[in-house]
């Protein structure tokens, strides 16, 4: 049970977990915190904070859970307006989409990365973004993957992980490393070829005519060109290092295709689509069979 949970960035994921927690009972008071009062009250509103701050100092205040939930460019700041009012038993989190970024930023702002913060990754979401985007199921049957550190606290460590199963989740640890090579993989890159594939359509000069007669495979493969470009903008340049990496690697696969496709080598693209399908068959047999398990298909 959590006493007083302040969340800062009362948005998709912060909304989304404040409600699961109070769905679930496992917190007492909820303090939301950021820079826009408007947002702030219209989540007070909606239910979902008790009251709220733009004060940073003031919002951490006697809380003995703090989850930062702020796009990753904005992390380092928040690290440092806290920094001064965060108790020594208060237990720190953040939900941002890399995770070596964040604990750099800690370790910038608190001067030594703290025992009690304990970095994770809800791999949950949707395409919306905004407090009244969130909701209490998001969580439910997702996976939630935390990369203590060595000096991460071990009773830290266990709240955190009680946290997320109170909102339904599966949690899983990882290195810290490891989280931002995988995730740059099965996330980071197919939202920027979402992104990248819309973009070069639109500027194409009749790209009205284009869209119009887009199918439902345009429509499934470029849903996540409609998520938020400031968190995305922060996930490319935060997890940069890991993103090149594999954009690299897919470049030449690309260059690949196009190859063979300029000299007409029918055996050589025969053979990749049905690589990729056997590929693509056997992942979805393994998210079927994670659902049948309470695990959902991750974001
Ligand atoms: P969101 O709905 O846009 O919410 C972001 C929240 O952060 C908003 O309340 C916003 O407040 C606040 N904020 C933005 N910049 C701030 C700043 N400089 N100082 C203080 N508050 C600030 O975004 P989200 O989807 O919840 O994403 C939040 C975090 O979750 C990101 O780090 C993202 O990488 C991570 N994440 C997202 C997803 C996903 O699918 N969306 C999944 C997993 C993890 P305002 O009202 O003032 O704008």
């Amino acid at each position: 049970m959590i006493r007083r949970l302040c969340i800062i960035g009362v948005g998709l994921i912060g909304g989304s977990l404040a409600r699961a927690l109070r769905r679930a009972g496992a917190v007492g008071e909820v303090v939301g915190a950021g820079r826009n009062p408007q947002h702030l009250q219209q989540a007070q509103d909606l239910g979902v904070i008790d009251r709220w701050h733009t004060d940073l100092e003031a919002a951490v205040a006697g809380a003995d859970m703090v989850v930062v939930c702020v796009p990753l460019g904005a992390m380092e700041a928040v690290f440092r307006a806290i920094a001064p009012a965060l108790s020594d038993d208060a237990v720190l989190t953040d939900v941002g989409s890399a995770k070596g970024c964040v604990v750099a930023a800690a370790r910038a702002a608190f001067g030594e990365v703290p025992p009690t913060l304990v970095p994770g990754h809800p791999i949950a979401g949707t395409e919306k973004s905004g407090v009244a985007a969130s909701f209490a199921e998001l969580f439910e049957g997702r996976r939630v993957i935390l990369t203590p550190l060595p000096e991460t606290d071990d009773h830290a460590h266990a709240q955190v992980r009680a946290m997320w199963e109170a909102t339904g989740a599966e949690v899983v640890d990882m290195d810290v490393a490891l989280h931002d090579e995988v995730l740059a993989a099965t996330s980071h890159l197919p939202h920027i070829l979402a992104f990248a594939t819309v973009d070069s359509l639109a500027r194409m000069h009749d790209h009205e005519e284009i869209f119009r007669y887009a199918a439902g495979g345009f429509r499934d493969f470029t849903r996540i060109a409609g998520s938020d470009p400031v968190m995305w903008r922060d996930i490319c340049l935060y997890n940069r290092e890991a993103i090149l990496e594999v954009l690299q690697r897919f470049e030449a696969d690309l260059a690949r295709v196009t190859r063979a496709i300029r000299e007409a080598d029918g055996e050589t693209l025969l053979e990749l689509f049905r690589h990729a399908k056997a590929a693509r068959d056997a992942h979805e047999a393994m998210l079927r069979e994670a659902e049948n398990n309470g695990v959902r298909g991750e974001e």
